[in-house]
């Protein structure tokens, strides 16, 4: 049983329906009646996409073994693998979790009210509307805790809103903010930090960093910034408050916020139950492209389990991020996080045919993860 059918549960599932085909008895849990890649809400917020486009329907999944149930998981017990939902109860001989990480916009106090959040679906797509509508001003993007999902997001949302000033001819009366918890944009990889720095530089866009933006206060219109500094706006974009979700931490899964798995091979302390993804505390960012790295090492050891062997299957913390520049430029970011070893990253792009390669990323998740 998979809790979760975002990156992490949809490729967790591909693989092992790949591996046993109808022998398999898989069964899928999500909330939501479709994925959304994490990329396509920057895509609808700028008017780039409808929000339609961009929504892959789960009852479109074609896997023989695999069941889509559609429900809210509102309880685990993990010792006993057993699962209850607003869809009934279910029991299983292996249980991933991948229930990825909550937003809380309201835990920050103003951004509801007085400002934007761009993390939510709901948020993103809302965002629509407002940047279409939006007269110029002081724009702030800001991260408001950590940790956070894709942490290149906010800077690219700095560089794709100067791109809709730029366009708009809105630069004259308006300014781009980026306030970030790092001191810069992509800590383990200097080359993409340096490129994003001169971009910025380049455009006149302003980057504070280490913050974190604590609050917003609607009234005079400034964003509080942690150490005590206050930033003014007209248009604030927040990354809002992440926490895993409630059930969870119910299920009593968490180690100081995050399920916690052995780094190499996602196992839980229970038997029987793994986690990938966003949910957890491995050691990666918060990134599709991990999530997915952890699902094919999950899928392995649980193949290998399932067939009474044993598998020598390890994560080896490796992704390839793709970092929007603006105007159709694409970079590609090479980054690995291992346990014991500093981080490290290269960088190639931008560049048109990057962007192009970012669109085949996705058409090709699509093809694997709900086609037969
Ligand atoms: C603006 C933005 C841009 C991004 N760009 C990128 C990018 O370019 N590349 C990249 O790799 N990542 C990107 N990400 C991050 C990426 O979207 C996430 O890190 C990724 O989706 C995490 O995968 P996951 O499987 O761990 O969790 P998720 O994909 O979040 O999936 C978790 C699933 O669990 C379900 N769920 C949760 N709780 C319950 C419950 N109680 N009952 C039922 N269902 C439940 C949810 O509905 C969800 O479908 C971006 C994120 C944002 C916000």
């Amino acid at each position: 049983m998979v809790l979760g059918a975002g990156f992490g549960g949809l490729e967790l599932t591909s693989r092992l329906a790949a591996e046993f085909g109808s022998d398999l008895e898989l069964t899928l849990i999500d909330r939501a009646d479709g994925f959304i890649f994490g990329f396509s809400k920057l895509d609808v917020m700028f008017g780039r996409v409808t929000a339609d486009a961009v929504t892959h329907a789960y009852a479109q999944i074609v896997k023989p073994g695999v069941r889509f149930v559609q429900a809210d998981i509102t309880a685990i017990d993990p010792v006993a693998r057993h699962v209850s939902t607003t869809a009934g109860e279910f029991d299983a001989d292996i249980l991933v979790v991948a229930l990825g990480a909550d937003l809380h916009p309201e835990a920050t106090p103003g951004l509801v009210e007085a400002g934007h959040e761009f993390y939510t679906v709901a948020g993103a797509f809302a965002l629509r509307e407002v940047l279409a509508n939006f007269a110029g001003g002081r724009v702030v993007v800001a991260v408001t805790a950590t940790p956070f999902k894709c942490p290149p997001a906010p800077s690219e949302t700095a560089l794709l809103m100067h791109d809709l000033l730029a366009d708009r001819g809105l630069l004259d009366v308006s300014s781009v903010t980026l306030c970030m918890p790092m001191p810069v944009p992509i800590p383990p990889s200097p080359q993409a930090s340096e490129a994003l720095l001169a971009e910025f530089a380049r455009r006149g866009i302003e980057f504070l960093g280490p913050r974190l933006v604590r609050g917003l206060d609607g009234d005079r219109k400034v964003a509080l910034v942690t150490d005590g500094d206050e930033i003014p706006y007209d248009l604030f974009l927040g990354v809002p408050v992440h926490r895993a979700p409630q059930v969870a931490v119910d299920a009593g899964l968490t180690v100081d916020g995050w399920i916690a798995v052995n780094p190499l091979t996602l196992e839980t302390q229970f038997d029987g139950v793994y986690a990938v993804g966003d949910v957890t505390s491995v050691g990666t960012p918060k990134a599709g492209v991990f999530s997915e790295g952890q699902a094919v090492i999950a899928a392995r050891r649980i193949a290998a389990r399932l067939r009474g062997e044993s598998s020598a299957a390890e994560y080896d913390g490796h992704g390839l991020c793709y970092l929007e520049f603006g105007h159709n430029a694409v970079a590609q970011v090479d980054v690995t996080f291992r346990a014991g070893q500093a981080p490290f990253g290269s960088m190639i792009g931008p560049s048109p045919e990057l962007a192009a390669d970012k669109v085949e990323f996705g058409a090709s998740r699509v093809d694997r993860w709900f086609g037969s």
